[in-house]
């Protein structure tokens, strides 16, 4: 097959079918398409090997085709949902790839901490946007949110989930909430041990999830926060740090 000219997307990695493991999608089975490059460098980052420029080597150049024919070859021509995940896949032309994979009847979710808006985020079946709280030591251009919940419009089932460590993220959470009062809100407690992009040993510290996940949950309750859904990352308890599951 011919891709002359065809717009190449970064990626850093293709996996699956295994389930979501987090936020609104938990639990379901999906391919992953994880692309390479982001505009951001949060300092818990548990992708930076899909991030960091020293990677770039790693990162293939291919066709939304080329993807295509990579996702139905894994989920052996059974239509599921594609995650299109990063770094930030909106920073890539991910419009045609998603017109090629509802064509054969697959779903697409994407999850973005909304910096960047792209026109095809319409065109989604999910949005699963992810602003970064204090703890990450970015800051978030608000604006540029707006932009892609514009962006978005009444297409994909859009979400916020919001990573929280400590109190300043939890109230980074109430007053995103607070703000986007329509839409659905995921509560995920960080993993203050993500993998290294060198080393794919270090090892997860379950106990202390579970217990940063307790306290979350005892806040949201104190709080009669009753809209809001704690979730920790299934993936992260059932096997770590592991990639490409
Ligand atoms: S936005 Fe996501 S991928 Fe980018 S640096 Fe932050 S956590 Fe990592």
């Amino acid at each position: 097959m011919k891709h002359v000219n065809a717009p190449t997307i970064r990626v850093s990695e293709i996996f699956g079918p295994t389930i979501q493991g987090e936020g609104l999608l938990i639990g379901l089975p999906t391919v992953f398409v994880r692309t390479g490059g982001c505009d951001y460098r949060c300092s818990w980052c548990d992708s930076l090997h899909a991030v960091e420029n020293r990677f770039r080597g790693d990162w293939e150049a291919m066709t939304a085709e080329q993807i295509w024919e990579r996702v139905r070859a894994l989920s052996g021509g059974n239509p599921l949902t594609v995650s299109l995940s990063g770094g930030n896949p909106a920073i890539q032309p991910l419009g045609e790839l998603i017109a090629l994979g509802h064509q054969d009847g697959y779903r697409f979710a994407l999850e973005t901490q909304g910096s960047v808006a792209r026109e095809w985020f319409s065109t989604l079946d999910s949005l699963v946007l992810s602003p970064k709280p204090p703890s990450s030591q970015m800051s978030t251009d608000w604006a540029a949110f707006d932009a892609c919940l514009e962006a978005a419009q009444s297409g994909p089932t859009t979400v916020l989930k919001l990573v929280v460590f400590d109190d300043a993220d939890y109230a980074y959470a109430k007053d995103a909430a607070a703000r986007y009062l329509n839409l659905p809100i995921y509560l995920q407690p960080g993993n203050h041990t993500p993998p290294s992009p060198d080393a794919d040993d270090v090892i997860v510290d379950v106990p202390g999830v579970m217990k940063r996940t307790e306290w979350l949950v005892d806040k949201v309750i104190q709080d009669r926060w009753f809209s809001a859904r704690v979730l920790p990352q299934l993936h992260v308890l059932l096997w770590g740090n592991a990639r490409g599951v």
